[in-house]
């Protein structure tokens, strides 16, 4: 699997719709100073579900969408889309392409879609989890998060392990699993309750 194309579109700085291809091998993003190279990756891991306007240099998620400049009044609503080569099928159950889109309204509403159909963001995360491409994984090395990861403390450094390593998907599964039993033990006690008061 590999990144074949990012769109921004409202993203930004990125006004117009903008198309970045990506070909085999290695890209370089090169530009002066506040030209929007930090944007592009930042469109990226926005597209791949980043939920803290924080990670994005903004305060609150709205702000990612372009703010108007000195010749542009401000727009209300921004795209971000990303398409993966998936011919090795190397995401489970997907297409040969697979586009993520992710988009967002000044009111705060959003959408997500995978290859053009509504999604939640949970099935973005899901697709994405221990692929090392998903919001968290660490194929995006923003600058200072080098350091970071140094001074990080054993235990947040191991999740970074288990991210390589592939197992985060069955640490959620675990929780997700050990919620549901504890909701059905509940359910079975509430129905020995009722089956005590019948007798
Ligand atoms: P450097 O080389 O200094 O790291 P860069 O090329 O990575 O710079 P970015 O940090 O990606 O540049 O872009 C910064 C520019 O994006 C600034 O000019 C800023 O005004 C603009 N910008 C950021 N958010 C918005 C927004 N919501 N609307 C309009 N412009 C924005």
């Amino acid at each position: 699997m590999r990144i074949k194309s990012l769109t921004l579109s409202g993203f930004k700085s990125f006004a117009d719709k903008t198309t970045i291809e990506f070909q085999d091998g290695l890209t370089g993003v090169v530009g002066p100073n506040g030209s929007g190279k930090s944007n592009i990756i930042e469109g990226l891991r926005w597209v791949l579900g980043e939920q803290s306007a924080k990670n994005l240099r903004g305060g609150k998620m709205p702000d990612v969408i372009f703010a108007g400049s000195q010749t542009r009044a401000p727009l209300n609503r921004c795209m971000v889309q990303a398409v993966f080569d998936n011919t090795d099928h190397y995401l489970k159950n997907q297409q040969d392409d697979v586009t993520i889109t992710r988009k967002i309204y000044r009111n705060g509403d959003s959408e997500y879609l995978i290859n053009g159909k509504q999604a939640r963001l949970r099935d973005i995360v899901d697709l994405f989890t221990d692929t090392g491409v998903g919001r968290e994984s660490f194929s995006i090395i923003s600058q200072g998060s080098v350091e970071e990861i140094f001074n990080s403390k054993p235990q947040d450094r191991r999740m970074l392990i288990e991210e390589a390593a592939g197992i985060v998907k069955y640490k959620k599964e675990k929780s997700k699993a050990k919620t549901e039993l504890s909701e059905t033990t509940d359910h079975l006690d509430r129905v020995s309750d009722i089956l005590l008061e019948l007798e």
